[in-house]
Parts: C-alpha cells; structure tokens; sequence
C-alpha cells in the first residue's frame, strides 16, 4: 500500500535481523550441507516413482553447492531487491524455476518439493518466521498488511493457537528460496492477501522496500464524493457512503488497476464504512473551539497526548500507516475531511 524506503534506520533493523540469524549460521550451514550430500550420488533418488538421472542430480547437487557457499559468504541476508532478479539468473543455470518444484523422495522418504527441502534447511519456518523476525517487526512498527492495510498480520497457528506473524516472500520462495530468509525479500501481510498473491511476483506494487531515492512511496489515494457526504447527512444512511481507491495521478494508474484486480481493495474497504461514519461525525464534532481547547490543555504538556492522532482515531504520519490497520484510508480522507 506504502513502500518503505531503505534508510539509515532500515538498515540498522536489518543489521539486526543479520546478527540474529548469524548465531544460527553454523546449524544452517550443516542443514544445507547434508541436503547437498543426499545428491553425491550414494543415495536412492526417485521422481514420481521413477530414479532421477545423473544429470539431473548433478544439477540439484550444483544449485545446493551455490547455496551453500553464498550463505556462508554472508551475500544473501542483506541482499537488496535490485540485486535479486541478478542473482536469480545464476541459480537458474542449475536449475529453472519449474524444476525448483520436482517431488523427489531421499531414501525412500516422503516425497516432498525440493524447493521446500531448500526452506526447510534454510530454517525458514523455525528459526526466522517463528523467532527472529517478529521482535523486528515490533521494532519497526509493522502490524497492518503491507499489501491491503485493512488486516493486521497476525494469525493464529493451527493445533497450538500459538500467535505469529504472517509472512509473505515478494519474490515467491518455490522460485526463489536462496532469498526465503532474505531480509528484504520478507513483507508481513495478512492472511488474506497472503492467499490472493500466492506465488505471483509480476506486479512492480508488490515490492515493499525501495532503495532508490526518486521512485515515490506513496501512489495510492482513497475518497470520499462531496455528494455521498451530503446525502448521508441528508438521510443519515450510511449506504450512501462510497469510498474510491484511485491512483494519485496518470503515470501510476497501471500500479492502482493491478492493486485493486489482486487484491479486491474497493471491495475490501467498502466494507468499513462504519469507519467512515465515525470520521464524518468527526470532521463535524471537531471544530476550531474543541481543538483549540484541547491544543490548549494537551499540546503544551510535551505532547502527552498527539492532537492530531487523538482527532484522527489513528496515528496521522503518513510513514505510520503500517502501525495499525484502516490508516492509510483514514489518513486519506482524514486529510480531504479537514480532520487532519
Ligand atoms: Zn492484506
């Protein structure tokens, strides 16, 4: 919905997310290593019922040699998203992405997608997902979707209730699992859209994080018609209330189409209306006299209590919007309300 841009502060978390991760270097490393050996040759290897070829073995023995040597060297952790689709290109020349999804059984064991073999040693699940990632993201404020902004990212774990944050890889990991514990390549969203995206990595607005200085964060709007406003006060019907998902101007209006085909966001929001409802009463009840009284008597108090945020019903920076769900709507209209 947002991007974030990759700053100082970023990169300090993602620092962070890299010391975390380097304690667990050693046991990851053994992982990839006894994956690579079951393709030495010395193991039974089937393919669908049937024993796969030198050639092939060869070739998932090469990706995993890959793997093992750029996780040790530290290259992939901190990789930046414009250096990914780089690095991909290498893997491919071992092994393409549909290849990634061969269900090759070791031994006689459960058959299972190399690309998830590849996760697993990777400690994606365990030792990222589960452990390392959500004081992180508690750190940079991260609650609310990345893609829709109307869900928090936290769901519930089936069997143990257990709560985690649910996580989203832009580059899916059954094409991509060298970067499945990338920092860059991980965006917490909501289970929804978790679904809706899937393995899908065409869309340009999927993309979370931006180190270049001039593409714009923000290119997303929603609104409200003056007319839909005063016919709910005319009636007091909120199914008067429309709320519009648009592009802030032409040149992005491809990224808003793809957005809203993706991820049904009109759909999604028009679903709040209630929201909107308490806004409009809002922008009414707060008058220049309520504002001023309160600017009076909180503001001078070393902003214990954030006047724009307490009008608004949320937090009011626009770089807030990932803190809590609705505030990227709200904001919005908020702004086009004279809330804020
Ligand atoms: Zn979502």
């Amino acid at each position: 919905m947002r991007k974030i841009r990759i700053d100082a502060d970023v990169e300090s978390i993602a620092d962070e997310f890299q010391l975390e991760l380097d304690k667990h270097k050693t046991e990851i490393l053994q992982a990839i290593r006894e994956l690579k050996e079951k393709f030495d040759g010395s193991h039974s290897l089937t393919r669908k019922g049937t024993a796969m070829d030198a050639a092939e073995v060869k070739k998932c023995y090469d990706y995993i040699d890959q793997l093992e040597n750029d996780y040790d060297n530290g290259s992939l952790t901190l990789m930046k998203p414009n250096d990914f689709e780089k690095t991909h290109q290498t893997y491919k020349g071992y092994l393409k992405d549909q290849e990634l999804k061969w269900s090759i059984s070791i031994d006689r064991d459960k058959a299972t997608p190399l690309h998830r073999r590849l996760t697993g040693a990777m400690g994606y699940q365990t030792i990222v997902r589960d452990e390392i990632y959500p004081p992180l993201m508690r750190k940079m404020g991260i609650k609310a979707c990345v893609y829709c902004n109307a869900n928090y990212t936290v769901s519930a774990e089936k069997g143990s209730g257990k709560g985690y944050f649910e996580l989203d890889h832009w580059k899916p990991e059954s094409k991509y699992p060298f970067l499945c514990t990338s920092f860059y390549n991980l965006q917490p969203c909501c289970p929804h859209c978790n679904k809706r995206k899937s393995a899908s990595d065409k869309y340009e607005f999927l993309k979370l994080y931006e180190e270049d200085q001039n593409v714009p964060l923000d290119v997303f709007e929603f609104q409200i018609t003056k007319g839909s406003i005063v016919r709910y006060f005319n009636k007091l019907d909120t199914s008067h209330i429309k709320v519009s998902f648009k592009a802030t101007d032409a040149s992005v209006k491809k990224l808003r189409n793809d957005a809203e085909q993706k991820f049904g966001i009109e759909g999604i929001y028009n679903e709040h209306i209630d929201v909107i409802e308490e806004m409009l009463w809002r922008a009414k009840f707060y008058d220049n006299v309520i504002v001023g009284s309160m600017t009076w008597l909180y503001g001078k108090r070393n902003s214990i209590v954030d006047v724009a945020r307490f009008k608004l019903g949320t937090y009011a920076e626009e770089d807030e919007i990932h803190k809590r769900p609705l505030t990227k709507m709200m904001q919005d209209l908020g702004k086009q309300l004279g809330i804020i």
